[in-house]
């Protein structure tokens, strides 16, 4: 077999008037994640992780915030963009770690259905998906609520 590991991070602004999508479900949330797309930053972690693993660039370069065709994106679908590309067919997701570290909403009451979410886009097992949550212990920006960001590593692997 063999195997690459890929490392993806993401932080978005928490604002009034948007709705809060993290791991492609909707999270209930007086505020959500300003972007250009959806503002997912977990599923921007994860497509993010992956591109790295097979050094392929960024989700910026795939999907340019300059580019009016991904406005109001699902991150689903950039997502599934990714994973349909002919290079990153030839490999399966053996598993994903990630970290979501956000003041509020509190997010352990959402972990199953992140797993859940994460698992049936990647088409894994939800053993092979791991979403673990924390506060930054009010500390600087992330502390005060200003923002939520995430972390992700993935192990990929193919027959030789
Ligand atoms: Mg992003």
């Amino acid at each position: 077999m063999e195997f690459r590991i890929g490392q993806g991070y993401d932080i978005h602004r928490l604002v009034e008037g948007r709705e809060l999508w993290l791991g492609g479900i909707r999270i209930p949330s007086s505020r959500g994640l300003l972007g250009h797309s959806d503002g997912d930053a977990l599923l921007h972690a994860v497509t993010d992780a992956i591109l790295g693993a097979l050094s392929l660039g960024d989700i910026g370069m795939w999907f340019s915030d300059r580019d009016p065709r991904w406005a109001g994106a699902d991150s689903k679908d950039l997502l599934g963009r990714v994973l349909s590309d002919e290079r990153v067919r030839r490999w399966s997701v053996v598993n994903i770690d990630c970290t979501i570290v956000t003041e509020e909403p509190k997010l352990s009451p959402h972990r199953d259905a992140l797993v859940g979410s994460l698992a049936g886009l990647l088409g894994i097992s939800v053993e092979c998906v791991s979403v673990k949550s924390k506060t930054h212990e009010k500390l600087d920006s992330l502390g005060r609520g200003e923002a939520l960001e995430a972390h992700c590593i993935v192990l990929l692997s193919r027959g030789v």
